[in-house]
């Protein structure tokens, strides 16, 4: 914990400069820090629980061992200007009125303007067992904790084929020649949320990296060996629950209206009904400009926190915010050495063009990293694709699907 800017009580307001507290150091939170200092009339205090920001869109690499331990997150004080300060703690309350922020150790924190930006969570499934006994995949912690166990497994069980899922059996499929992966939803066919295109073309990828495929196929229970299925067949083998992502804002904002878990917030960002809180990343019910309400992504949560952190400045110094205007510009689905999706209208299948979605995939990897800290801050953190455990082992292809 930081020992600045912390006190029993709120300092007086004319203590320092009005004061701007992010709550979470992911995407959102990361560019809301360094949009809201780049107003240069602000403190800006980042609270997060160990300090570090994670890459979660390298989750399955890093699980799979394809991409490096220290690949998974970085401290954030190494992506941001040393004027933002870091503090470590868990917010367990914002009081909108009173302006104050709560940590879990009961530190209160001034604070003038609060973008909470702590991202979202993937639950460990709704049937018995899986909450003991299933490992998830949504933060570092997890993929590093998954990573040592595929070293001491011969076979992995993904329950629901949906980004997480399908993006962690091809990782897997094509680094671990000796683990045989099985895939399992309960819908027909692979990523259900999106156009059935796009699940087609994983389908191929998955096939050709050896995956066997279970759609149709409903889950009942997971014990300490394995699943057991609806038909009482059961596979054994370390089980992971990739069941989706969910935000549960009441948490931190218990009056905020909420649409799926995620906050209502205006067009400034601002959370309906509060003065001086604004939501940004999966967090918040972000729409794009004609209404539409956008998919939990790092690429929107890095677009809304920025325009979350210039805000954020705007209202504690007075100024007048701006509306968001989040564009998603395309949607990739990076699978190891290839992967599928679109740019902005424009398809990409699983064919030679495949080969462009880790590339693709490493530029928005960049962007993010120099948009925070510049050209030093990309080129030290550039994610190790093509590192020793990059190339897919041969192997022989199991078409099993049922
Ligand atoms: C496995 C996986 C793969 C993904 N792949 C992609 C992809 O390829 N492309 C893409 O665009 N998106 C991808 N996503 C989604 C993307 O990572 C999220 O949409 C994005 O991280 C959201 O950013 P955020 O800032 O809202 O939350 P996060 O990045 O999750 O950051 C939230 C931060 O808040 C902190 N926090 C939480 N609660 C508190 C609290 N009470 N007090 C203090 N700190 C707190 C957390 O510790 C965390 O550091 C993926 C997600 C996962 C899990």
């Amino acid at each position: 914990m930081s020992d600045q800017h912390t006190s029993s009580q709120p300092p007086p307001l004319s203590s320092a400069l009005p004061r701007v507290v992010i709550i979470g150091a992911g995407y959102a939170g990361s560019h809301a820090a360094v949009a809201a200092s780049r107003s240069g009339k602000v403190e800006v205090v980042v609270v997060d629980h160990d300090g570090r920001h994670g890459f979660l869109a390298r989750m399955a690499g890093v699980a799979a061992g394809r991409l490096r331990t220290s690949d998974a997150r970085a401290p954030l004080r190494e992506l941001i200007g040393a004027d933002i300060e870091v503090v470590h703690g868990r917010v367990v309350r914002i009081d909108d009125e009173a302006g104050t922020v709560t940590l879990d150790d009961a530190t209160l924190l001034h604070a003038d303007a609060v973008v909470v930006s702590a991202g979202s969570g993937s639950p460990a499934g709704s049937v018995a067992g899986s909450e003991r006994y299933a490992a998830t995949l949504h933060n570092p912690d997890d993929a590093l904790a998954l990573r040592r166990r595929l070293a001491r497994t011969d076979r992995l069980v993904i329950v629901g084929a949906g980004a997480t899922g399908v993006q962690l059996a091809a990782e897997v499929g094509a680094a671990r020649p000796g683990i045989e992966v099985r895939l399992i939803e309960i819908a027909g066919r692979l990523l259900p949320a999106e156009p059935r295109r796009l699940g087609d073309d994983v389908m191929s990828a998955l096939l050709d990296a050896g995956v066997h495929l279970h759609l149709s196929t409903e889950v009942a229970r997971v014990d300490r060996r394995g699943v057991v299925l609806g038909d009482g067949r059961r596979f054994d083998g370390t089980v992971v629950w990739a069941g989706g992502w969910r935000a549960d804002a009441t948490e931190l904002l218990p009056t905020a209206p909420v649409q799926d878990g995620r906050a209502i917030v205006t067009s400034d960002l601002r959370v309906s009904g509060l003065r001086r809180v604004l939501a940004a990343g999966d967090i918040a019910a972000h729409r794009d400009i004609i209404g539409r309400l956008l998919p939990m992504s790092a690429q929107i949560a890095s677009q809304a926190g920025a325009t979350a952190g210039h805000n954020a400045a705007a209202l504690a110094t007075g100024q007048p915010t701006r509306p968001a205007r989040l564009v998603e510009l395309g949607r990739i689905i990076d699978l190891g050495d290839r992967g599928v999706g679109r740019v902005g209208p424009i398809p990409i299948g699983w064919g030679p063009t495949s080969r462009l979605v880790p590339l693709l995939h490493l530029g928005v990897d960049l962007r993010h990293l120099w948009q925070l800290g510049g050209v030093a801050v990309a080129l030290a953190h550039v994610p190790s694709r093509g590192g020793a455990q990059a190339t897919p082992p041969a192997r022989t292809p199991l078409h099993a699907v049922s």
